[in-house]
């Protein structure tokens, strides 16, 4: 397996790559890698010739109050685990190869990425989407995957693809959790026991919300009075929001007829956790 730290070593790479025919499948990450990350892997290792995988914490991407300088890194691990899954490229640039001095352009995906995360996290899916695209130049890949797990980000993407005319197909894959239902996520390292016991409460919700569903419910407010009371019975739980969406344009939607998304965010203590599940009715 390469290890690529420069774009233009990268995207000779993908060139060569295309010389040769080869369907290029690319996996964006911000590393900490876990089995949700390595499940798009092998997704990527189904549906192209060659795989590669960015580790690349965007800065762009974190508000000034985030993250970002504690976000948990591990490259030793990553690249020990992409070896095993049958990566071909880590591609794994410095933050100043990828916003050199000067630089002032970013892409911006308007209506889609205004509620839900973009309401508390202002700028962003700019930062998302802006690396996003850097990425796609850079890995050049015929195909790219992408956690359900991240669902507004995802939705933004496949516009962004769309709307820019982008020459990628765009594939969302299911949220992988672990055995008790709490969806994986590099952030999971931030929660003590006591957090993590309850972070629970936020894949629970989701699966009251669909037996309520099963039941016949199919009235929003019903669906999303039973969540809130999952998620804050027994305190320690902030909610940020829990929505009830369209699972395409993300509008709020006053009904489950069919098909709709359910999203969630929530402080536990300082870390901020997201999680969502498509709803489908009988009807
Ligand atoms: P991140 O490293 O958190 O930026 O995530 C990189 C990619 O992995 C994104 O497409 C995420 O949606 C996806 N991802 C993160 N957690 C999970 C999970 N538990 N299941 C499936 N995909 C995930």
């Amino acid at each position: 397996m390469r290890i690529i730290e420069f774009v233009s070593e990268m995207q000779q790479l993908a060139d060569e790559w295309r010389r040769q025919g080869k369907r290029i499948g690319f996996v964006p990450t911000m590393g900490f890698l876990h089995e949700g990350h390595l499940a798009l892997m092998g997704e990527a290792k189904r549906r192209a010739d060659v795989v590669a995988v960015s580790v690349f914490v965007n800065p762009t991407q974190f508000g000034p109050n985030e993250d970002f300088e504690c976000y948990p890194r591990d490259m030793e691990r990553d690249i020990r685990l992409c070896t095993e899954v049958g990566v071909d490229v880590i591609f794994a640039p410095r933050v100043s190869e990828m916003y050199p001095d000067g630089y002032q352009t970013s892409v911006e995906v308007s209506k889609v990425t205004t509620p839900l995360c973009g309401r508390t996290r202002p700028g962003h899916f700019r930062g998302v989407t802006t690396v996003v695209a850097k990425l796609f130049h850079c890995v050049k890949p015929h195909i790219a995957i992408f956690g359900q797990k991240d669902y507004q980000q995802w939705v933004a993407v496949r516009r962004m693809v769309r709307d820019l005319n982008m020459d990628i197909e765009i594939v969302s894959y299911p949220t992988v959790r672990e055995s008790d239902g709490l969806a994986m996520s590099s952030r999971n390292t931030y929660l003590s026991p006591a957090e993590r016991e309850i972070a629970l409460r936020l894949s629970r919700s989701l699966r009251a919300a669909q037996e309520l569903v099963d039941r016949g419910e199919i009235y929003g407010e019903a669906v999303l009075m039973k969540v809130r009371e999952v998620l804050e019975s027994g305190g320690g739980l902030r909610i940020d929001y829990v929505q009830l969406c369209h699972p395409d344009t993300l509008d709020d939607v006053l009904t489950v007829d069919g098909c709709a998304v359910l999203l969630m965010a929530a402080f536990i203590g300082k870390t901020r956790l997201i999680d969502n599940c498509v709803l489908r009715s009988g009807n």
